[in-house]
C-alpha cells in the first residue's frame, strides 16, 4: 500500500472497488491489471490474501469503468467497497493485519501487552518501571513525554528530555517503546526516539496530525476519542492509511457516559464490532477505561476474552507517588499477577501471549 492517496477532486465521482481474481490467475495477471489502473491515474492496491489474489482500485468511477475489468478472462468479480472506511475495511483486506512495533507483532494469533508508566518522570522512575514490566514478561514499553492534561496546572510531562529517557531505557532493556505525540511539530522528535507513536483520545480527530503520521512508516497506536463513535475511530484510522502508512493499531480506552463511579466506561463492544469490520489489530486500555486500579485486571481479562489483540496498561514502581494517573497504575506485583491471570484466558480464545524477545 505504498504512495499516498489522491483525495477526490471537485466533480469526481469517487469510487473504490475490489477486483477478485480467479484462482488460476498468476502474478503476471495481477501486475498487468495494476498497471492498467495506474496508467489511468487511479490508485492500484495489491492485497495478497491467503486463498485468492484481491486487487483494489481507488479513483474516479467513470475512469475506472473504462477498463471493463468485469470482462477480463481472469477476473472473477468486481465489486464496490460499500463501507465508509475503505482501506481499513475487511472488504478491502479479509485477512488480519499484523503490525510490528520494533519487531514485536500485534494482531494475528498473539496477545501483546504494552506496559509502563503514564508519564516519564525521571530516568530512574522510567528505568525501575521498565525493568519490572520486562521481568513480568511484557514485550513492549509505554510512557508519556508529552502529556495532554485536562488542567494546565497538572504535570505536563518532560517533553524531549522525557523522550531521551525513554529511548535510553528502551535500549537498556531491549523493550521497544511507544509514546504519545500531541502535535505535528513533534512528529520528527518522537519518530527518532520511539518505536511507535501513540495518538491520545484528545487527538483522535486531529486530522492534520493523523495525516502527518500517515506520511511516516512507524506504527501508530490510535486511541478512540472519549466522545467518538466506533465508526469515527475507523475513519480516523483511514486518514493514516490513506496517506500511505498501513501500520495502525486501534485502541479502545473508554468513553464518557452518564456513569461517574468510574473515570470512563470501557466499551468492550468495540472489540468484536471493529474486528468484524476491520483487518487492523485492536487493543484495550483498561487503565484509562476504568481509572480504578482494582478494576484494571478484571477488565484486562475481559478484553482478552472478547478478542482483543492486546492491552495497553499503566504500571508504576511507586503508584502513590506517581505524578499522573497513580490511582489507576498497577504496582509491579499486581502487574505480574495480571500477566499470570491473562495467560489461561488468552489460550482459551486460541491465542498465545507474545513474550518479551529476550525471555
Ligand atoms: C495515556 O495513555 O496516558 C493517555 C493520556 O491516554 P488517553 O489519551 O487515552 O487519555
Ligand atoms: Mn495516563
Amino acid at each position: 500500500m505504498a504512495g499516498s492517496f489522491c483525495f477526490p477532486q471537485a466533480g469526481e465521482r469517487y469510487r473504490e472497488m475490489i477486483i477478485v481474481l480467479k484462482p488460476e490467475a498468476d502474478g503476471a495477471v495481477a501486475k498487468e491489471i495494476l498497471e492498467q489502473i495506474e496508467r489511468l491515474g487511479c490508485r492500484p492496491l495489491h492485497m495478497p490474501g491467503s486463498e485468492r489474489v484481491v486487487l483494489g482500485a481507488l479513483g474516479d468511477e467513470r475512469v475506472l469503468g473504462t477498463l471493463h475489468l468485469e470482462n477480463h478472462p481472469m477476473v472473477e468479480r468486481v465489486q464496490p467497497i460499500l463501507s465508509p472506511y475503505k482501506l481499513v475495511s475487511r472488504e478491502m483486506q479479509p485477512d488480519d493485519t499484523v503490525v510490528k512495533i520494533g519487531g514485536v507483532p500485534i494482531g494475528g494469533g498473539g496477545f501483546t501487552v504494552i506496559a509502563g508508566p503514564c508519564a516519564i518522570e525521571s530516568l530512574e522512575q522510567c528505568r525501575a518501571t521498565a525493568m519490572a514490566v520486562k521481568a513480568a514478561g511484557a514485550p513492549l514499553l509505554r510512557g508519556g513525554a508529552f502529556k495532554p492534561r485536562t488542567s494546565p496546572y497538572s504535570f505536563q510531562g518532560l517533553g524531549v528530555e522525557g523522550l531521551s529517557y525513554l529511548q535510553q531505557v528502551s535500549e537498556e532493556t531491549g523493550l521497544p517503546a511507544v509514546t504519545e505525540v500531541v502535535e505535528v511539530a513533534d512528529v520528527e522528535a518522537v519518530e527518532k526516539r520511539a518505536a511507535g507513536f501513540q495518538v491520545g483520545t484528545r487527538n483522535m480527530q486531529n486530522f492534520r496530525l493523523l495525516r502527518a503520521l500517515g506520511r511516516s512508516q512507524k506504527p501508530v497506536v490510535l486511541k478512540r476519542g472519549m466522545a467518538a463513535k466506533m465508526d469515527d475511530l475507523l475513519l480516523a484510522a483511514e486518514y493514516i492509511l490513506s496517506e500511505g502508512n498501513p501500520n495502525v493499531v486501534l485502541c479502545e480506552r473508554g468513553i464518557k457516559t452518564f456513569e461517574t463511579a468510574t473515570r470512563n466506561t470501557l466499551d468492550l463492544n468495540a472489540i468484536p464490532y471493529i474486528k468484524e469490520r476491520s483487518h487492523l489489530p485492536v487493543i484495550v486500555d483498561p487503565s484509562h477505561g476504568t481509572g480504578v486500579r482494582e478494576l484494571v485486571t478484571p477488565m484486562a481479562l475481559a478484553a482478552a476474552a472478547c478478542g482483543a489483540d492486546g492491552i495497553l496498561v499503566e504500571v508504576h514502581h511507586d503508584p502513590p507517588n506517581a505524578l499522573s494517573d497513580g490511582a489507576q497504575s498497577l504496582t509491579p506485583e499486581e502487574f505480574e499477577t495480571l500477566i499470570e491471570k491473562l495467560e489461561p484466558v488468552v489460550n482459551a480464545v486460541n491465542k498465545k501471549m507474545t513474550r518479551c524477545r529476550s525471555i
